[in-house]
């Protein structure tokens, strides 16, 4: 069976092709991908409006693209997922509008199903099932959470989230800090690989004695970078840009590892799925490879290229409901901005 899907919620319009197979491995098609993030650049972040509108105009050529490297045509097409949430109001209302409109003319069904267990769904393409339960450390622009997956169809539990910022968030916030360019994560990765990541000790959030042990924070980081960052210009040194990035990289890496491994041990399931924009970050998934080595915990990172934002996590996470049965959505499916991670698929 043939599952298209169709992602919007943030400033990626994002169309894949996926092929279910009758043993329920997932193979990947077409992932075809506009971004409208040179628009949002100079203003430091996502503007809404200015995402509906570029939405708008890159779906359908976007699903053009997609049907044409998969050498399918729309007639192929056998479901529609389509992320209804969580995310930008008027973002997801392109996307939902589009699937309805393509699920009522080729008349299959459509499934409105979960952004964020999309970005765990994705690692099936590339890795082959998950093993259940898994734990997923989901780190993204707008999320940090840590959660147990018994079923990536509908069954996702969160043991920990950020009580602040996320961790992309972070990213960005220090990125723009040290004047390096809008998404902040490529470019402090890129920073940090020059740096010395011992170079200035930066505070770890959320991990004493008496905080709640699978919560994360990130805005104390972010302000002792700028309060760092403060003090050396007003004492008219040069800023050590790569220091501070590989510092600042280390100290995100570190909580974020140090607290999956230890939910994975204490939970006792041997495998962590670390997804979201930033899992492409190369030094997170460096020391979690290292630190899941040492517990006997089997890591997953799914390519770059598919942490970020794209419709192939969406077409893959809708071949997982509809192998596990799940009943579609209803035609008047809306988009829900807050969809919390918990509900993997909206059921009619
Ligand atoms: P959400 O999924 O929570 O709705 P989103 O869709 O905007 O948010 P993603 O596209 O999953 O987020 O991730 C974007 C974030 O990933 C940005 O904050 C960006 O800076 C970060 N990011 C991308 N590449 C890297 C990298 N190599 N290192 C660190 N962070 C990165
Ligand atoms: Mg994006
Ligand atoms: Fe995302």
């Amino acid at each position: 069976r043939i599952i298209l899907g169709i992602e919007s919620s943030c400033d990626e319009t994002g169309v894949g092709l996926v092929r279910l197979h009758d043993d329920g491995t997932v193979e990947l098609l077409a992932d075809e991908v506009a971004s409208s993030v040179e628009q949002h650049a100079r203003f430091g972040g996502v503007v809404p409006e200015v995402a509906s509108r570029a939405h708008l105009e890159a779906m359908v050529p976007t699903a053009e693209r997609a049907f044409a490297t998969a050498g399918l045509g729309l007639s192929d097409v056998d479901a529609i997922a389509v992320t209804a949430g969580p995310g930008l109001a008027g973002a997801l209302l392109v996307g939902v509008s589009a699937a309805k409109a393509y699920a009522a003319a080729l008349d299959v069904p459509l499934y409105g199903v979960n952004h964020l267990a999309g970005h765990i769904a994705v690692d099936t393409l590339q890795h082959g099932p998950l093993p259940e339960p898994c734990l997923a450390l989901l780190v993204s622009g707008g999320h940090t959470q840590l959660l147990r997956v018994d079923d990536i169809a509908g069954g996702i539990t969160e043991i920990g989230s950020t009580v602040d910022d996320a961790a992309g968030e972070a990213y960005d916030k220090v990125a723009r800090v040290l004047g390096l360019p809008y998404p902040g994560g490529p470019p402090i990765d890129k920073a940090a690989k020059e740096g010395n990541p011992a170079a200035i000790d930066f505070p770890r959030g959320m991990t004493g004695p008496r905080d709640a042990k699978f919560d994360f924070s990130f805005s104390g980081l972010k302000t002792a970078v700028a309060r760092w960052v403060e003090n050396a210009e007003r004492r008219g040194e040069d800023i050590p840009v790569n220091d501070v990035a590989a510092s600042f990289q280390e100290a995100v890496a570190d909580v974020l590892t140090a607290k999956a491994v230890r939910a994975a041990t204490e939970m006792g399931i041997g495998t962590l799925v670390i997804s979201g924009g930033v899992a492409a970050n190369s030094r997170l998934a460096g020391l979690a490879r290292d630190r899941c080595a040492a517990a006997g915990i089997e890591v997953r990172v799914p390519r770059p290229r598919l942490c970020t934002d794209n419709g192939a996590m969406i077409a893959a996470l809708g071949a997982h409901v509809v192998a596990a049965g799940r009943k579609p959505s209803a035609l008047d499916l809306s988009a829900n901005p807050a969809l919390p991670v918990e509900i993997v698929s909206l059921e009619a």
